[in-house]
């Protein structure tokens, strides 16, 4: 119908049908009212000639012309219509958008009564959308096409571009009765993506003729869109899923570029670090740095990143409010498909109740639970530190000191007594000493100190302090207590247990000397 108004409101038709109007009132009146000489005669024959033929100018000559020109605009239209599609509703709906390609595609062709997307899913095709023309008796498409067609379907679309199966005149029944075409003509375009066959998209046609070049074309181009913008979809829907996924995890999550300019910020990041994402984004990710480190390490953090490597390790940083914490974090490099860096990623872990409670349990392990200085299990770390740390100018001395007749005390004032004496002495001495210096319990009323000093004579005084110390503690019904201390100074050929060995040999000698003094060998 609408090609037919088209053709009537063309000028050229309607001038044909005024022309020959006028031609014919003039021939009546020239033949019937007119004798004419024989030269008009000839000429009213020549116009009468014209008359007669201009239907047949019109139907063979003129009409297929215009035809394939509105055809051609036609397919214009659609093809502006189509790109318009992907163009003007970005933000519409992803499932309404293919469906309105799909229809503005069939529409585009006079003959095409329905048409449906298959994608290939689990080694079948299934149906993933389906248009119907309006006022069109559609063909029921199946919903799914099963394994067994799937390869024989896979086969046919690997070797051709678009493929028309026509019931009368095209031998492929199999396709005709997989669609179970009314119209009997079936027209598929598959949809490749990368090279790789994604599904097809069909159509129902009751014209047995093969469709134009340029009408295969626009069906090539509208699967193509299609396959390019389920892709897209595909892509985005799993981008929402990651973004989804970063900004409800509890760890916190950085990117940088690869200067280590913070380009993204998780929620768990700003609330780990207190900083909020304006306040990030462009900074350099040293703004958290707590100085706690050496620049070694910072150095070795980078020196393994941008080697491309990942690194995982325990950082002291420092968040908006100045307070640290620690950090269980891990960087990754992100690389392109060249395979060269271009941002890093940071995944961590705040761990500072972790951290504290190890400390916790650590000083727990390492004290004593009576008088809380240092244990035994912790001589070995002590004096392999006291090793490393003295050198010419200073000499590692160890004090040995033991509590005089401590038994006596146990049993005339009760062992809990005997307690109160070990912590108060534990205590007085502890506070006595350097901050540098270690005191541990060495076992029962035995302690250690281990001290540094230039010479002899200034680890003697201070054993001597020492002694005064506790010697000058009263308590309320023992009184006073004493110790006697021996002190032995390490030399470079002795072991830790010859070192013990020889303050135990002095601290013996105090005692045989009649306890509460100091000796040194
Ligand atoms: P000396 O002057 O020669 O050192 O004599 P002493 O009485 O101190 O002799 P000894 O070293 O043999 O006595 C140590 C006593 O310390 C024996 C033990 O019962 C007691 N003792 C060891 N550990 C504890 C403790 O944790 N609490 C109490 N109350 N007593 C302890
Ligand atoms: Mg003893
Ligand atoms: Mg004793």
């Amino acid at each position: 119908m609408k090609v037919k108004n088209m053709l009537l409101k063309t000028i050229f038709f309607k001038l044909l049908l005024i022309i020959g109007l006028i031609e014919f009132l003039l021939m009546s009146l020239f033949y019937f009212i007119v004798t004419l000489p024989p030269f008009m005669e000839a000429l009213a024959d020549v116009f009468l000639l014209a008359l007669l033929s201009t239907p047949f100018i019109y139907i063979f000559v003129l009409r297929p012309i215009e035809v394939v020109f509105i055809r051609q605009k036609k397919l214009e239209e659609s093809m502006l219509h189509l790109s318009n599609q992907f163009i003007d509703n970005i933000d519409y709906e992803f499932d309404k958008k293919i469906q309105s390609v799909l229809s503005v595609t069939a529409d585009a062709f006079e003959s095409i009564s329905c048409g449906a997307i298959y994608e290939v899913k689990d080694e079948t095709y299934q149906q993933y959308f389906h248009y119907v023309k309006d006022n069109s008796e559609s063909a029921l498409f199946p919903l799914k096409i099963g394994q067994s067609d799937f390869s024989y379907m896979n086969e046919i679309l690997l070797k051709k571009q678009s493929l028309f199966f026509c019931k009368n005149n095209v031998t492929d029944k199999k396709i005709i009765e997989l669609f179970k075409s009314n119209q009997g003509c079936i027209i598929i375009i598959p949809m490749f993506s990368k090279a790789k066959l994604e599904g097809f998209i069909c159509f129902e046609t009751y014209s047995t003729q093969e469709l134009h070049h340029d009408e295969i074309l626009i069906l090539i181009i509208a699967a193509q869109m299609i396959i390019n913008a389920m892709k897209r979809h595909e892509i985005d829907q799993q981008l929402k899923k990651f973004s989804n996924a970063l900004m409800q995890t509890g760890d916190a999550v950085s990117i940088t570029d690869r200067k280590g300019i913070i380009e993204y910020v998780n929620p768990a990041f700003e609330a780990l670090t207190k900083y909020s994402e304006n306040e990030l984004i462009g900074k350099k990710s040293s703004i958290m740095k707590s100085g706690m480190h050496e620049d070694i390490f910072y150095h070795e953090v980078w020196q393994t990143i941008v080697r491309g490597e990942p690194f995982h390790g325990e950082f002291i940083n420092k968040d908006k409010s100045g307070i640290l914490y620690y950090e269980d974090k891990t960087i990754t490099s992100i690389k392109n498909d060249e395979g060269e860096i271009t941002n890093y990623l940071s995944t961590g872990r705040d761990i500072t109740q972790r951290k504290a409670m190890e400390h916790v349990l650590r000083e727990l392990a390492a004290k004593d639970n009576l008088t809380k200085v240092f244990n035994r299990s912790q001589w070995d770390i002590f004096y392999n530190n006291f090793v490393d740390k003295k050198d010419m100018h200073c000499g590692f001395y160890l004090l040995l000191y033991d509590i005089d007749n401590f038994k006596k005390i146990n049993d005339t004032f009760g062992h809990q007594q005997g307690d109160v004496v070990l912590k108060e002495i534990a205590s007085r001495v502890q506070e006595a000493i350097r901050p540098e210096d270690i005191l541990l319990r060495w076992g029962g009323e035995e302690f250690i100190i281990m001290t540094l000093f230039e010479n002899d004579e200034k680890a003697l005084s201070f054993s001597e302090r020492i002694r005064e110390v506790v010697s000058s503690c009263r308590f309320d019904e023992i009184g006073h207590v004493s110790v006697s201390i021996g002190i032995a100074r390490h030399d470079e050929w002795m072991d830790k247990d010859t070192l013990v060995e020889k303050a135990d040999q002095a601290m013996y000698q105090a005692k045989k000397e009649g306890k509460n003094r100091v000796k040194f060998l």
